[in-house]
């Protein structure tokens, strides 16, 4: 079977490139492949059970059409500045000019018209006086929120019209490999998700490899085979932060997400804070290789008492060691070890006090926690040295800008990783130095979240259209 363009992986960045390709009218015959299931059949059955009950082969909160971004808060930063180095690539400007493009689309598909963070100036310069204060800079991000429930809802409206403007998506089916001829792509071969069985090869012209964090690890294992030309990248270590809303009330009426970033002493290693879910939940997301990971949304109705966002210290290395991806394995394997599998929570207070917490402890406090399932414990036996340091340092900075922020029952939720730190080397037309094979969104190591992996969808669709 011959395509003009084959995606693989049905996350925000593929589904833009399918998605830019029919809006500019394209002739062109494209498949999609995708390793989970349609959006209408996907379902965390966490709901029912309370528990995470590791699903397998795949996890539900990664994995189906719209990846990663259908379960997320859905949240899509509108600034240039936030969500990965793409405008590194293509220019700051162009960047811009995309997200505004890529923002209407998402309105059309029913995105809420507000903005957040546009207003309340005066509040704002109140909020940057203090990050000054603290050495943190606050970086300005207009939020349009979606919510995890519309988002859901918009994706599903997306995945109808591709279908009936005629792309093909094929879910359920796992790429397992690249077809390379003589430093050209010609094909894929795919598999059934689940058996692993009717094997089989479809050619292209074009291969669109799309497959986000969830699928940053086999990207990588392909870049070693086929002579993909990658360089190592940043991994982000760090916690899930989890207070009341009270605490958070300022910064979350004021701007919904501080974007806040540091550099604390003694290692002076980027700090930042990351995914901001007031009234939200932390969640868990599993990958492939078994790790727990945590990480948080909110809805746009249902909502907790608590406000939990990321603090992310991130780390590189050179040599003689310098892959960052099996860093952060490590560290998470040695964190969930400890949880015996489950992710583990501990007290800001406890870890000042050099102890860990216990389950009788995360009762008497004021916060109800929001992942009943995870493990009362202690983070610091387990998370490394200087990235600990690092989060401390910086909770006790974002303590300047938000009083009580290190309180003595500020939840730390671990482990928190970001699988993208695999960087594939590409032009600005996102050309690898394989003839036909291009990468796209977080499993490229450019970017970092929902409107930065879309646009880079929607440019991809443009140039193949051009
Ligand atoms: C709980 C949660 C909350 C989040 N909240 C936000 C937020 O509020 N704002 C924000 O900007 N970002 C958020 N993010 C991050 C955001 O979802 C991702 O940055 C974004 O989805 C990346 O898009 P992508 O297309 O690169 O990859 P993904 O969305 O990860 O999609 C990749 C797809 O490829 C498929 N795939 C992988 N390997 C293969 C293979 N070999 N064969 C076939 N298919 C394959 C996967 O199943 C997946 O569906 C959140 C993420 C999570 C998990």
């Amino acid at each position: 079977m011959k395509y003009d363009v084959i995606i693989v992986g049905a996350g925000p960045s593929g589904i833009f490139t399918a998605l830019e390709l029919v809006r500019q009218n394209s002739n062109k015959k494209v498949l999609m492949i995708e390793q989970g299931r349609s959006i209408d059949r996907r379902y965390c059955p966490k709901e029912k059970t309370k528990k995470c009950v590791s699903c397998k082969p795949y996890c539900h909160i990664t994995t189906g059409f719209s990846g990663a971004g259908a379960f997320s808060d859905g949240k899509l930063s509108l600034s240039y500045e936030v969500g990965g180095d793409l405008p590194n690539l293509i220019g700051a400007d162009k960047a811009q000019e995309l997200i505004e493009y890529t923002d209407k689309i998402y309105l059309e598909f029913g995105a809420d018209k507000k903005v957040e963070g546009l207003e309340n100036t005066e509040a704002v310069k109140e909020i940057r006086k203090k990050a000054i204060e603290a050495g943190l800079k606050l970086v300005d991000c207009p939020i349009r929120h979606l919510g995890t429930e519309k988002a859901q809802e918009i994706y599903l409206k997306i995945q109808k019209y591709l279908l009936d403007s005629g792309i093909e998506i094929k879910f359920d089916t796992v790429v397992e490999d690249i077809i390379i001829e003589e430093k050209t792509a010609k094909g894929v071969r795919i598999s059934d998700s689940e058996t692993k069985k009717n094997k089989e090869d479809l050619y292209a012209d074009t291969i669109v490899v799309s497959t986000g964090r969830k699928g940053a690890d086999w990207l990588k294992d392909m870049c070693i085979k086929h002579d993909i030309s990658h360089c190592a990248g940043t991994v982000d270590i760090g916690v899930r932060v989890e207070i009341r809303n009270e605490i958070m009330e300022k910064v979350n009426n004021v701007l919904y997400e501080s974007k806040l970033i540091g550099y604390p002493a003694p290692f002076k290693n980027k700090v930042r804070t990351f995914c901001q879910n007031p009234g939200g939940f932390v969640s868990q997301e599993n990958y492939d290789n078994n790790l727990a990971i945590v990480n948080g949304h909110s809805y746009k109705e249902r909502k907790s008492d608590n406000t939990n966002l990321a603090i992310l210290s991130s780390h590189n290395f050179s040599e003689p060691f310098n892959q960052p991806i099996e860093y952060g394995k490590k560290v998470a394997e040695l964190v969930n070890m400890l949880g015996n599998g489950r992710i583990l929570v501990q007290r800001y207070g406890d870890i000042l006090d050099g102890k860990r917490t216990w389950q009788k402890e995360l009762d008497q406090i004021n916060i109800k926690h929001t992942l009943p399932d995870a493990v009362a414990g202690d983070l610091t036996s387990a998370i490394p040295y200087r990235p600990m340091v690092n989060i401390l340092n910086f909770i006790k900075a974002m303590n300047v800008v938000v009083p009580g922020f290190a309180g003595m029952e500020t939840l730390l939720y671990g482990p928190e990783i970001k699988f993208y730190s695999n960087k594939i080397n590409l032009n600005e037309k996102f050309d690898t130095n394989i003839k036909g094979l291009h990468c796209l969104g977080d499993s490229s190591g450019w970017t970092r979240g929902l409107m930065m992996a879309s646009l880079m969808g929607v440019r991809m669709g443009k140039i193949l259209e051009s």
